[in-house]
Protein backbone atom coordinates (compact mmCIF):
# COMPACT_ATOMS: atom_id res chain seq x y z
CA UNK A 1 0.00 0.00 0.00
CA UNK A 2 1.16 3.23 -0.58
CA UNK A 3 2.22 5.64 2.21
CA UNK A 4 -1.31 7.72 3.08
CA UNK A 5 -4.23 5.96 0.90
CA UNK A 6 -7.35 4.83 2.80
CA UNK A 7 -6.92 2.44 5.71
CA UNK A 8 -9.89 3.10 7.81
CA UNK A 9 -12.18 4.22 4.93
CA UNK A 10 -11.99 7.81 5.59
CA UNK A 11 -10.80 10.02 3.21
CA UNK A 12 -6.91 10.74 3.03
CA UNK A 13 -5.94 14.58 3.89
CA UNK A 14 -2.44 15.59 3.46
CA UNK A 15 -1.04 19.15 4.46
CA UNK A 16 2.00 20.35 4.10
CA UNK A 17 3.32 23.19 6.03
CA UNK A 18 2.37 23.80 9.77
CA UNK A 19 2.34 27.75 10.42
CA UNK A 20 0.01 29.67 11.24
CA UNK A 21 -2.57 29.00 7.92
CA UNK A 22 -1.53 24.51 8.25
CA UNK A 23 -2.26 24.77 11.88
CA UNK A 24 -5.33 26.01 11.90
CA UNK A 25 -6.62 23.99 9.50
CA UNK A 26 -5.63 20.86 11.48
CA UNK A 27 -7.48 21.83 13.86
CA UNK A 28 -11.04 22.10 12.19
CA UNK A 29 -10.06 18.92 10.32
CA UNK A 30 -9.11 16.77 13.17
CA UNK A 31 -11.84 18.05 15.59
CA UNK A 32 -14.11 16.51 12.94
CA UNK A 33 -13.23 13.01 13.20
CA UNK A 34 -14.52 13.32 9.71
CA UNK A 35 -10.66 12.19 7.94
CA UNK A 36 -7.67 10.92 8.78
CA UNK A 37 -4.91 13.57 8.26
CA UNK A 38 -1.22 13.53 7.37
CA UNK A 39 0.54 16.85 8.49
CA UNK A 40 4.07 17.40 6.97
CA UNK A 41 6.64 20.16 8.11
CA UNK A 42 10.41 20.18 6.93
CA UNK A 43 10.97 21.82 10.82
CA UNK A 44 9.85 20.04 13.80
CA UNK A 45 8.06 23.81 15.19
CA UNK A 46 5.69 25.54 14.65
CA UNK A 47 6.67 29.66 14.71
CA UNK A 48 5.64 32.50 15.64
CA UNK A 49 7.67 34.67 13.06
CA UNK A 50 6.22 38.24 13.44
CA UNK A 51 8.44 37.75 17.00
CA UNK A 52 11.23 36.38 14.92
CA UNK A 53 13.47 39.91 14.70
CA UNK A 54 13.34 39.49 18.94
CA UNK A 55 15.48 36.13 18.59
CA UNK A 56 17.58 37.83 15.70
CA UNK A 57 18.18 40.80 18.08
CA UNK A 58 18.80 38.48 21.10
CA UNK A 59 15.76 39.89 23.02
CA UNK A 60 14.53 36.63 23.23
CA UNK A 61 15.11 33.05 22.94
CA UNK A 62 14.28 30.25 20.30
CA UNK A 63 11.59 28.47 22.39
CA UNK A 64 10.08 31.40 23.48
CA UNK A 65 8.01 31.92 20.31
CA UNK A 66 8.05 28.43 18.71
CA UNK A 67 6.80 25.15 20.16
CA UNK A 68 7.36 21.72 18.93
CA UNK A 69 4.44 21.12 16.35
CA UNK A 70 4.02 17.21 17.81
CA UNK A 71 3.66 18.74 21.30
CA UNK A 72 1.32 21.39 19.94
CA UNK A 73 -1.27 18.65 18.56
CA UNK A 74 -0.42 15.80 21.12
CA UNK A 75 -4.07 15.56 21.48
CA UNK A 76 -5.17 15.09 18.05
CA UNK A 77 -2.09 12.72 17.41
CA UNK A 78 -3.70 11.13 20.56
CA UNK A 79 -7.20 10.73 18.83
CA UNK A 80 -5.49 8.67 15.76
CA UNK A 81 -6.42 10.56 13.24
CA UNK A 82 -2.90 12.69 12.95
CA UNK A 83 0.38 11.63 12.06
CA UNK A 84 2.83 14.19 11.99
CA UNK A 85 5.77 13.91 9.84
CA UNK A 86 9.02 15.94 9.81
CA UNK A 87 10.17 16.16 6.34
CA UNK A 88 10.18 18.35 3.25
CA UNK A 89 8.15 17.63 0.14
CA UNK A 90 10.58 18.10 -2.88
CA UNK A 91 7.46 17.15 -5.56
CA UNK A 92 4.03 17.13 -6.78
CA UNK A 93 2.01 14.28 -8.14
CA UNK A 94 -1.35 14.62 -8.90
CA UNK A 95 -2.51 12.02 -6.25
CA UNK A 96 0.49 12.59 -3.75
CA UNK A 97 3.25 14.49 -2.84
CA UNK A 98 6.85 13.08 -2.70
CA UNK A 99 8.91 13.53 0.15
CA UNK A 100 13.18 14.39 0.49
CA UNK A 101 14.19 10.95 0.80
CA UNK A 102 11.76 9.75 -2.26
CA UNK A 103 9.06 8.64 0.19
CA UNK A 104 5.27 9.00 -1.87
CA UNK A 105 2.55 10.02 0.23
CA UNK A 106 -0.89 9.71 -0.81
CA UNK A 107 -3.71 11.82 -0.67
CA UNK A 108 -7.46 12.38 -2.01
CA UNK A 109 -7.35 16.45 -0.54
CA UNK A 110 -4.31 18.11 -0.37
CA UNK A 111 -4.22 21.43 1.60
CA UNK A 112 -0.96 23.72 0.87
CA UNK A 113 0.32 25.64 3.15
CA UNK A 114 4.07 26.57 2.98
CA UNK A 115 4.01 30.06 2.93
CA UNK A 116 7.01 32.26 1.43
CA UNK A 117 10.27 32.62 1.24
CA UNK A 118 12.94 35.88 0.48
CA UNK A 119 13.35 37.58 -2.60
CA UNK A 120 16.58 39.43 -3.80
CA UNK A 121 14.80 40.35 -6.86
CA UNK A 122 17.00 38.25 -9.49
CA UNK A 123 20.22 39.04 -7.10
CA UNK A 124 20.52 35.25 -5.48
CA UNK A 125 24.24 35.89 -5.00
CA UNK A 126 23.27 38.94 -2.22
CA UNK A 127 21.53 36.51 0.10
CA UNK A 128 25.18 35.20 1.24
CA UNK A 129 26.02 38.93 2.46
CA UNK A 130 22.57 40.58 3.39
CA UNK A 131 20.75 37.35 5.15
CA UNK A 132 16.81 37.63 5.37
CA UNK A 133 14.42 36.81 7.95
CA UNK A 134 12.62 33.80 7.89
CA UNK A 135 13.22 31.22 9.80
CA UNK A 136 15.05 30.35 13.28
CA UNK A 137 17.69 29.86 11.41
CA UNK A 138 17.47 33.17 10.05
CA UNK A 139 17.16 34.73 12.93
CA UNK A 140 20.36 33.10 14.91
CA UNK A 141 22.50 33.91 11.54
CA UNK A 142 21.62 37.39 11.82
CA UNK A 143 22.39 37.63 15.65
CA UNK A 144 25.85 36.22 15.73
CA UNK A 145 26.45 38.91 12.70
CA UNK A 146 25.28 41.51 14.58
CA UNK A 147 26.83 40.87 17.86
CA UNK A 148 30.03 39.49 16.10
CA UNK A 149 29.73 43.03 14.27
CA UNK A 150 30.71 44.86 17.66
CA UNK A 151 32.89 42.33 19.01
CA UNK A 152 35.25 42.92 15.44
CA UNK A 153 34.86 46.38 16.24
CA UNK A 154 36.72 45.80 19.59
CA UNK A 155 39.44 44.46 17.62
CA UNK A 156 40.24 46.85 15.41
CA UNK A 157 42.88 48.80 15.44
CA UNK A 158 41.84 51.84 12.53
CA UNK A 159 39.20 53.98 13.23
CA UNK A 160 37.97 53.70 9.22
CA UNK A 161 37.59 50.07 9.64
CA UNK A 162 35.83 49.87 12.88
CA UNK A 163 33.21 52.83 12.00
CA UNK A 164 32.60 49.96 8.97
CA UNK A 165 31.95 47.47 11.49
CA UNK A 166 29.54 50.07 13.84
CA UNK A 167 28.02 50.73 10.82
CA UNK A 168 24.96 48.59 9.82
CA UNK A 169 22.16 48.71 7.12
CA UNK A 170 18.80 47.09 6.78
CA UNK A 171 17.19 47.05 3.47
CA UNK A 172 13.11 47.09 3.06
CA UNK A 173 11.68 49.23 5.45
CA UNK A 174 8.30 47.16 6.08
CA UNK A 175 7.34 46.04 9.77
CA UNK A 176 10.47 43.65 9.74
CA UNK A 177 12.88 46.30 8.65
CA UNK A 178 11.74 48.72 11.23
CA UNK A 179 11.36 46.95 13.99
CA UNK A 180 14.96 45.76 13.37
CA UNK A 181 16.30 49.31 13.00
CA UNK A 182 14.67 50.65 16.40
CA UNK A 183 16.29 47.42 18.48
CA UNK A 184 19.37 48.23 16.95
CA UNK A 185 19.52 51.33 17.85
CA UNK A 186 18.43 50.58 21.18
CA UNK A 187 21.37 47.74 21.67
CA UNK A 188 23.54 50.27 20.40
CA UNK A 189 22.48 53.04 22.92
CA UNK A 190 21.04 51.01 25.73
CA UNK A 191 22.40 47.74 26.20
CA UNK A 192 26.11 47.33 24.79
CA UNK A 193 27.79 50.98 26.39
CA UNK A 194 29.71 50.04 29.23
CA UNK A 195 30.82 46.74 27.60
CA UNK A 196 33.37 47.47 25.40
CA UNK A 197 36.61 49.95 25.62
CA UNK A 198 37.35 50.74 22.88
CA UNK A 199 34.37 52.70 20.72
CA UNK A 200 31.47 53.75 22.23
CA UNK A 201 28.61 51.54 20.59
CA UNK A 202 26.01 54.87 21.47
CA UNK A 203 28.09 56.00 18.14
CA UNK A 204 26.91 53.19 15.81
CA UNK A 205 25.32 54.14 12.80
CA UNK A 206 21.80 52.10 11.56
CA UNK A 207 20.61 53.20 8.44
CA UNK A 208 17.19 51.87 7.28
CA UNK A 209 16.88 52.12 2.98
CA UNK A 210 13.46 51.76 1.38
CA UNK A 211 12.95 51.59 -1.94
CA UNK A 212 9.31 53.62 -2.44
CA UNK A 213 8.66 56.91 -0.38
CA UNK A 214 8.17 55.92 2.95
CA UNK A 215 8.51 53.40 5.31
CA UNK A 216 5.47 51.08 6.11
CA UNK A 217 3.41 51.63 2.78
CA UNK A 218 1.01 49.20 3.92
CA UNK A 219 -0.16 51.89 6.28
CA UNK A 220 -1.93 55.28 5.96
CA UNK A 221 0.58 58.22 4.84
CA UNK A 222 -0.26 59.62 8.24
CA UNK A 223 0.67 56.68 9.90
CA UNK A 224 3.93 56.00 7.63
CA UNK A 225 4.95 59.65 8.44
CA UNK A 226 4.66 58.82 12.29
CA UNK A 227 6.24 55.88 12.22
CA UNK A 228 9.23 57.84 10.37
CA UNK A 229 9.37 60.78 12.81
CA UNK A 230 9.55 58.33 15.55
CA UNK A 231 12.43 55.97 13.96
CA UNK A 232 14.35 59.48 13.41
CA UNK A 233 13.74 60.78 17.17
CA UNK A 234 15.38 57.20 18.01
CA UNK A 235 18.49 57.75 15.35
CA UNK A 236 17.37 55.65 12.93
CA UNK A 237 18.99 56.86 9.80
CA UNK A 238 16.09 56.92 7.40
CA UNK A 239 16.49 56.82 3.61
CA UNK A 240 12.84 56.49 1.81
CA UNK A 241 13.24 56.31 -2.30
CA UNK A 242 16.52 53.99 -2.48
CA UNK A 243 16.83 51.22 -4.51
CA UNK A 244 19.85 49.03 -3.88
CA UNK A 245 21.83 47.70 -6.69
CA UNK A 246 24.97 45.67 -5.28
CA UNK A 247 25.64 44.59 -2.11
CA UNK A 248 28.63 43.33 -0.92
CA UNK A 249 30.69 42.06 1.90
CA UNK A 250 31.97 45.63 3.09
CA UNK A 251 28.57 47.87 2.24
CA UNK A 252 25.90 48.60 -0.56
CA UNK A 253 25.11 50.74 -3.66
CA UNK A 254 21.67 52.52 -3.90
CA UNK A 255 20.69 54.67 -6.32
CA UNK A 256 17.94 57.66 -4.85
CA UNK A 257 14.84 58.41 -6.78
CA UNK A 258 15.27 61.92 -7.26
CA UNK A 259 19.22 62.09 -8.06
CA UNK A 260 20.94 60.97 -10.33
CA UNK A 261 24.43 58.43 -10.20
CA UNK A 262 25.30 55.67 -7.86
CA UNK A 263 25.38 56.10 -4.05
CA UNK A 264 28.39 54.01 -1.73
CA UNK A 265 26.86 52.94 1.87
CA UNK A 266 29.75 51.35 3.99
CA UNK A 267 28.12 48.99 6.40
CA UNK A 268 29.85 45.85 7.26
CA UNK A 269 26.61 43.81 8.31
CA UNK A 270 23.84 44.32 6.13
CA UNK A 271 20.27 42.78 6.89
CA UNK A 272 17.86 42.21 3.90
CA UNK A 273 14.11 42.76 4.79
CA UNK A 274 12.90 43.59 1.22
CA UNK A 275 11.26 41.07 -0.95
CA UNK A 276 9.04 37.93 -0.44
CA UNK A 277 8.34 35.36 -3.16
CA UNK A 278 5.93 32.06 -2.71
CA UNK A 279 7.60 28.83 -1.81
CA UNK A 280 8.41 26.86 -4.90
CA UNK A 281 5.80 24.35 -4.30
CA UNK A 282 3.49 27.42 -5.81
CA UNK A 283 5.54 26.55 -9.40
CA UNK A 284 4.70 22.74 -9.23
CA UNK A 285 1.08 23.60 -8.55
CA UNK A 286 1.27 25.34 -11.26
CA UNK A 287 3.12 22.65 -13.50
CA UNK A 288 0.84 19.35 -12.48
CA UNK A 289 -2.51 20.88 -11.87
CA UNK A 290 -2.39 24.21 -14.43
CA UNK A 291 -2.76 26.92 -11.93
CA UNK A 292 -1.77 30.42 -12.38
CA UNK A 293 0.97 32.40 -10.40
CA UNK A 294 0.90 35.67 -9.72
CA UNK A 295 4.21 37.98 -10.09
CA UNK A 296 5.32 36.52 -6.50
CA UNK A 297 4.53 33.01 -7.53
CA UNK A 298 1.60 32.85 -5.47
CA UNK A 299 -1.09 30.70 -6.51
CA UNK A 300 -4.06 32.40 -7.70
CA UNK A 301 -6.76 30.79 -6.01
CA UNK A 302 -10.47 30.34 -6.59
CA UNK A 303 -12.93 32.45 -4.09
CA UNK A 304 -12.92 29.15 -1.65
CA UNK A 305 -9.03 28.76 -1.82
CA UNK A 306 -9.40 25.60 -3.99
CA UNK A 307 -7.17 25.59 -7.12
CA UNK A 308 -9.04 26.19 -10.08
CA UNK A 309 -10.13 22.84 -12.08
CA UNK A 310 -8.47 21.35 -9.02
CA UNK A 311 -10.70 21.11 -6.45
CA UNK A 312 -9.30 18.41 -4.17
CA UNK A 313 -6.24 21.11 -3.62
CA UNK A 314 -6.52 23.78 -1.63
CA UNK A 315 -4.22 26.25 -1.21
CA UNK A 316 -3.85 29.29 1.96
CA UNK A 317 -1.91 31.63 3.82
CA UNK A 318 1.38 33.39 2.16
CA UNK A 319 1.34 30.87 -0.83
CA UNK A 320 -2.36 31.59 -1.96
CA UNK A 321 -3.16 34.51 -4.05
CA UNK A 322 -6.55 35.40 -2.58
CA UNK A 323 -8.98 38.16 -3.18
CA UNK A 324 -12.02 39.11 -0.40
CA UNK A 325 -14.74 41.42 -1.33
CA UNK A 326 -14.07 44.77 -1.42
CA UNK A 327 -16.51 48.27 -1.31
CA UNK A 328 -16.41 48.72 -5.15
CA UNK A 329 -14.37 45.47 -6.49
CA UNK A 330 -12.71 42.38 -5.12
CA UNK A 331 -9.40 43.37 -2.65
CA UNK A 332 -5.96 41.09 -2.61
CA UNK A 333 -6.07 39.72 0.83
CA UNK A 334 -2.69 40.94 2.28
CA UNK A 335 0.47 38.20 3.63
CA UNK A 336 -0.02 37.97 7.17
CA UNK A 337 -0.47 36.03 9.84
CA UNK A 338 -4.41 36.35 10.67
CA UNK A 339 -5.27 36.00 6.99
CA UNK A 340 -3.30 32.82 7.09
CA UNK A 341 -5.09 31.55 10.27
CA UNK A 342 -8.52 32.82 8.35
CA UNK A 343 -8.35 30.92 5.06
CA UNK A 344 -7.09 27.81 7.58
CA UNK A 345 -10.32 27.43 9.31
CA UNK A 346 -12.09 28.18 5.82
CA UNK A 347 -10.15 25.37 4.03
CA UNK A 348 -10.97 23.05 6.56
CA UNK A 349 -14.65 24.04 6.49
CA UNK A 350 -14.73 24.03 2.68
CA UNK A 351 -12.96 20.12 3.16
CA UNK A 352 -15.66 19.02 4.76
CA UNK A 353 -18.38 20.76 3.06
CA UNK A 354 -17.38 18.79 0.18
CA UNK A 355 -17.49 15.55 1.77
CA UNK A 356 -20.69 16.47 2.82
CA UNK A 357 -21.73 17.21 -0.95
CA UNK A 358 -22.51 20.47 0.62
CA UNK A 359 -21.61 23.91 -1.78
CA UNK A 360 -18.52 25.48 -0.51
CA UNK A 361 -17.86 29.05 1.15
CA UNK A 362 -16.09 32.28 -0.81
CA UNK A 363 -13.13 33.48 1.56
CA UNK A 364 -13.52 36.55 3.26
CA UNK A 365 -10.67 38.30 5.06
CA UNK A 366 -11.78 39.79 8.51
CA UNK A 367 -8.72 42.60 8.63
CA UNK A 368 -8.71 44.04 12.70
CA UNK A 369 -5.46 46.65 11.42
CA UNK A 370 -2.00 46.17 11.43
CA UNK A 371 1.12 47.15 14.08
CA UNK A 372 4.49 47.66 13.91
CA UNK A 373 6.63 48.35 16.97
CA UNK A 374 10.26 50.96 16.46
CA UNK A 375 11.64 50.26 19.41
CA UNK A 376 10.75 51.39 23.01
CA UNK A 377 7.76 53.09 23.41
CA UNK A 378 7.79 54.02 19.76
CA UNK A 379 5.28 51.78 17.94
CA UNK A 380 2.32 52.63 15.24
CA UNK A 381 -1.45 51.28 15.56
CA UNK A 382 -3.98 50.71 12.28
CA UNK A 383 -7.22 49.68 13.51
CA UNK A 384 -9.91 48.97 11.40
CA UNK A 385 -13.38 49.45 12.72
CA UNK A 386 -17.10 49.03 11.15
CA UNK A 387 -18.33 50.56 8.06
CA UNK A 388 -14.44 51.18 6.57
CA UNK A 389 -13.29 53.70 9.48
CA UNK A 390 -9.77 53.71 10.66
CA UNK A 391 -8.55 54.32 14.49
CA UNK A 392 -4.37 55.22 14.17
CA UNK A 393 -2.57 55.16 17.61
CA UNK A 394 1.10 55.97 17.73
CA UNK A 395 4.04 56.52 20.14
CA UNK A 396 3.49 55.19 23.90
CA UNK A 397 -0.39 53.69 23.36
CA UNK A 398 0.55 51.90 20.47
CA UNK A 399 3.53 50.14 21.90
CA UNK A 400 1.99 48.86 24.72
CA UNK A 401 -1.23 47.98 22.37
CA UNK A 402 1.04 45.87 20.16
CA UNK A 403 2.77 44.54 23.21
CA UNK A 404 0.01 42.85 24.65
CA UNK A 405 -1.28 41.67 21.37
CA UNK A 406 1.59 39.90 19.97
CA UNK A 407 1.47 38.29 23.62
CA UNK A 408 -2.08 37.31 23.77
CA UNK A 409 -1.60 35.62 20.32
CA UNK A 410 1.68 33.59 21.12
CA UNK A 411 0.84 30.10 20.97
CA UNK A 412 0.81 28.41 24.81
CA UNK A 413 0.79 29.85 27.96
CA UNK A 414 4.37 28.82 28.62
CA UNK A 415 5.58 30.91 25.52
CA UNK A 416 3.20 34.14 27.20
CA UNK A 417 4.75 33.62 30.22
CA UNK A 418 8.21 33.31 29.81
CA UNK A 419 8.09 36.46 26.81
CA UNK A 420 6.25 38.65 29.40
CA UNK A 421 9.13 37.69 32.18
CA UNK A 422 11.85 38.16 29.74
CA UNK A 423 10.64 41.56 28.11
CA UNK A 424 10.22 43.26 31.66
CA UNK A 425 13.77 42.17 32.73
CA UNK A 426 14.61 43.78 29.48
CA UNK A 427 12.74 46.51 29.70
CA UNK A 428 14.12 47.43 33.16
CA UNK A 429 17.64 46.19 32.87
CA UNK A 430 17.97 47.23 28.89
CA UNK A 431 20.01 44.00 29.08
CA UNK A 432 19.44 40.93 26.24
CA UNK A 433 20.18 37.86 27.35
CA UNK A 434 19.66 35.95 24.13
CA UNK A 435 23.21 37.10 23.49
CA UNK A 436 25.10 34.25 23.99
CA UNK A 437 26.13 32.69 20.38
CA UNK A 438 27.63 29.19 20.20
CA UNK A 439 31.44 29.21 19.26
CA UNK A 440 31.49 29.23 15.04
CA UNK A 441 34.01 27.27 12.69
CA UNK A 442 33.48 30.62 10.98
CA UNK A 443 36.50 33.41 10.15
CA UNK A 444 36.73 35.99 12.30
CA UNK A 445 34.72 38.02 9.61
CA UNK A 446 31.90 35.65 9.61
CA UNK A 447 29.64 37.60 6.47
CA UNK A 448 32.77 38.85 4.12
CA UNK A 449 32.63 35.84 1.54
CA UNK A 450 36.07 35.63 -0.73
CA UNK A 451 33.47 34.93 -3.93
CA UNK A 452 31.91 38.96 -2.87
CA UNK A 453 33.26 41.04 -5.77
CA UNK A 454 35.25 44.39 -4.40
CA UNK A 455 32.67 47.38 -4.51
CA UNK A 456 31.88 48.37 -7.63
CA UNK A 457 33.27 51.86 -8.64
CA UNK A 458 30.50 54.74 -7.97
CA UNK A 459 29.75 58.25 -9.28
CA UNK A 460 27.47 59.62 -6.69
CA UNK A 461 28.40 60.97 -3.75
CA UNK A 462 29.54 58.40 -0.65
CA UNK A 463 27.22 57.67 2.42
C1 LIG B 1 10.09 38.26 10.06
C2 LIG B 1 8.61 38.24 9.82
C3 LIG B 1 7.78 39.09 10.54
C4 LIG B 1 6.41 39.08 10.33
N1 LIG B 1 5.62 39.92 11.08
C5 LIG B 1 4.30 39.85 10.96
C6 LIG B 1 3.45 40.63 11.80
O1 LIG B 1 3.92 41.42 12.61
N2 LIG B 1 2.10 40.49 11.67
C7 LIG B 1 1.55 39.61 10.77
O2 LIG B 1 0.33 39.48 10.72
N3 LIG B 1 2.32 38.88 9.94
C8 LIG B 1 3.67 38.97 10.02
N4 LIG B 1 4.47 38.22 9.21
C9 LIG B 1 3.84 37.41 8.14
C10 LIG B 1 3.27 36.13 8.71
O3 LIG B 1 4.22 35.50 9.52
C11 LIG B 1 2.88 35.25 7.52
O4 LIG B 1 1.87 35.92 6.80
C12 LIG B 1 2.35 33.91 7.99
O5 LIG B 1 3.36 33.21 8.68
C13 LIG B 1 1.88 33.07 6.81
O6 LIG B 1 1.42 31.85 7.29
P1 LIG B 1 1.52 30.54 6.38
O7 LIG B 1 0.81 29.47 7.14
O8 LIG B 1 1.09 30.83 5.01
O9 LIG B 1 3.08 30.22 6.28
P2 LIG B 1 4.20 30.05 7.43
O10 LIG B 1 3.68 30.52 8.75
O11 LIG B 1 5.39 30.67 6.87
O12 LIG B 1 4.37 28.48 7.50
C14 LIG B 1 4.88 27.73 6.43
C15 LIG B 1 5.28 26.37 6.98
O13 LIG B 1 5.55 25.52 5.89
C16 LIG B 1 6.74 24.77 6.12
N5 LIG B 1 7.29 24.44 4.81
C17 LIG B 1 7.67 25.30 3.84
N6 LIG B 1 8.05 24.63 2.73
C18 LIG B 1 7.91 23.31 3.02
C19 LIG B 1 8.14 22.11 2.27
N7 LIG B 1 8.57 22.13 1.01
N8 LIG B 1 7.91 20.92 2.88
C20 LIG B 1 7.46 20.89 4.17
N9 LIG B 1 7.22 21.99 4.91
C21 LIG B 1 7.44 23.19 4.34
C22 LIG B 1 7.60 25.73 6.94
O14 LIG B 1 8.56 25.02 7.71
C23 LIG B 1 6.55 26.42 7.82
O15 LIG B 1 6.35 25.73 9.03
C24 LIG B 1 5.85 38.20 9.38
C25 LIG B 1 6.68 37.35 8.65
C26 LIG B 1 8.04 37.36 8.87
C27 LIG B 1 8.93 36.44 8.09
Amino acid sequence: MMAGTASHGRPQVVIVGCGFGGLEAVRVLAGSGAVDITLIDRTNHHLFQPLLYQVATAGLAAPAISAPIRHILRRQIASGRLIVLRAEVVDLERDAVILDDGTRIGFDHLLLATGATHSYFGHDDWAAVAPGLKTLADAFTIRERLIGAFEQAERCTSDSERDAWLSFAIVGAGPTGVELAGTLVEIARRTLPQEFRRFDSRHARVVLLEGSPRVLAAFDPAGSASAERQLRSIGVDVRCGCQVVAIDGEGLNYKKADVDGVHRLSARTVVWAAGVQASPLGRMVSERFGATLDRAGRVVVAPDLSVPGAPQVQVIGDLASATTPGPTAPRPVPGVSPAAKQMGRLAGRNLLRRLQGRPTEAFVYRDYGSLATLGRHAAVVQLELARGARWQLSGWFAWVFWLFAHVYFLIGYRNRLVVLIDWAWNYWTFARHARVVAQSAAPTRPHRTSAAPPPPAVSGPRA
